[in-house]
């Protein structure tokens, strides 16, 4: 099968960090452009509009869009209307009802859509939701606690509305909590703590439960200096399950469970192959779901402002 004529759309720190070189080491894919206001990628077309893009390149098959969430359903709906499969950074919108509004669109032209999740990619996921499914759950404590100095310098979008704030990393967990939990979880109460100079939460405290009333709770935040913390810890009737380092290792009962060596990101594109060849879509939102119900029912507090 010929190679699927690839451009990226929205060339910041994602795209140059992962996209980029899983591509590379993708034979399914050929990156042949780029579309990006500012940013550009050597040794292929570059443009400033993807309607430029596209009027230029015809042949281009599918779209990888890396713009923040706030701007990414006109991208993607342009794309979709132009008959292009679409690869959605997460989170997959700003809303549930644009994403809701794209799946749509996607069938009705017949394409793709992808709404990744790059952390339930993460190499030690599988092993975990495994184990979970023929364990007894008692309860479920997610850390997910890091400097948003390091990781976000100067991102305004991130702190603006629809930009999630913390639950920009939040929602890496709860794409995992969401995938590997055998049962479906709600949230029954949070806090969110807003700076007051911002429109987007620093830190958020969720209290979830399962149908079966297994308790969940949930830790974000992003003032967190020194030792960065993603874990998710999950007793059951079997042992004490820790997933660490974003999922990427695996302990039960303090003893380290083995798991084959995967990159996030060359998992994801393996899984865009295979939906295009199988003119399938995966649009799951329960991760957005859940940072959506948080906003609906968490009490928002106002704390110090946060300058960079
Ligand atoms: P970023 O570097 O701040 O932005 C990516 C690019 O989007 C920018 O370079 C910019 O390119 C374009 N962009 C910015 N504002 C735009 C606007 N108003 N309209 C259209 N395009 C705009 O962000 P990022 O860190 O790569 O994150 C992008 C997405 O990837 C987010 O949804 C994030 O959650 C997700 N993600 C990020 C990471 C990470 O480690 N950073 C990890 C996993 C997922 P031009 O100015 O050239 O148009």
């Amino acid at each position: 099968m010929p190679p699927i004529n690839l451009a990226i759309v929205g060339v910041g720190k994602i795209a140059r960090d992962q996209h980029l070189p899983s591509i590379k080491g993708n034979p399914d894919f050929k990156l042949i452009a780029a579309a990006s206001r500012n940013g550009t990628v050597d040794g292929i077309a570059n443009f400033t509009t993807m309607k430029s893009m596209f009027e230029a390149m015809p042949e281009i098959d599918a779209v990888s869009l890396c713009m923040p969430p706030q701007f990414r359903y006109e991208a993607a709906y342009e794309a979709i209307s132009a008959g292009k499969h679409v690869f959605l950074e997460k989170p997959p919108g700003a809303t549930l009802s644009e994403v809701a509004s794209l799946e749509q669109l996607a069938i009705e032209n017949s394409v793709s859509l992808f709404a990744s999740w790059h952390s339930r990619y993460a190499a030690a996921v599988e092993a975990a939701k495994s184990f979970l499914a023929s364990a007894t759950l008692q309860n479920a404590h997610i850390v997910w606690k890091e400097d948003v100095r390091h990781w976000h310098p100067n991102q305004d979008w991130i702190w603006q509305a629809g930009g999630l704030g913390v639950f920009d990393p939040g929602i890496n967990a709860l794409s995992i909590l969401t995938h590997i939990m055998p049962t479906p979880v709600f949230i029954k109460s949070a806090t969110l703590e807003f700076p007051e100079n911002r429109q987007a939460p620093i830190a958020a405290d969720l209290k979830m439960t399962s149908a079966s009333g297994i308790p969940v709770h949930a830790e974000f935040d992003w003032r967190q200096t020194g030792k960065q913390t993603w874990d998710i810890t999950v007793a059951t009737t079997d042992g004490q399950m820790v997933l660490v380092d974003g999922g990427s290792k695996l302990t039960i009962d303090g003893k380290s469970v083995e798991v084959p060596e995967q990159s996030e990101y060359a998992a994801l594109y393996h899984r865009f192959a295979n939906l295009i060849n199988e003119r399938r879509s995966d649009v799951d939102i329960a991760p957005l779901r859940h940072v959506a119900d948080a906003f609906m029912l968490g009490e928002h507090i106002f704390v110090e402002a946060f300058n960079d």
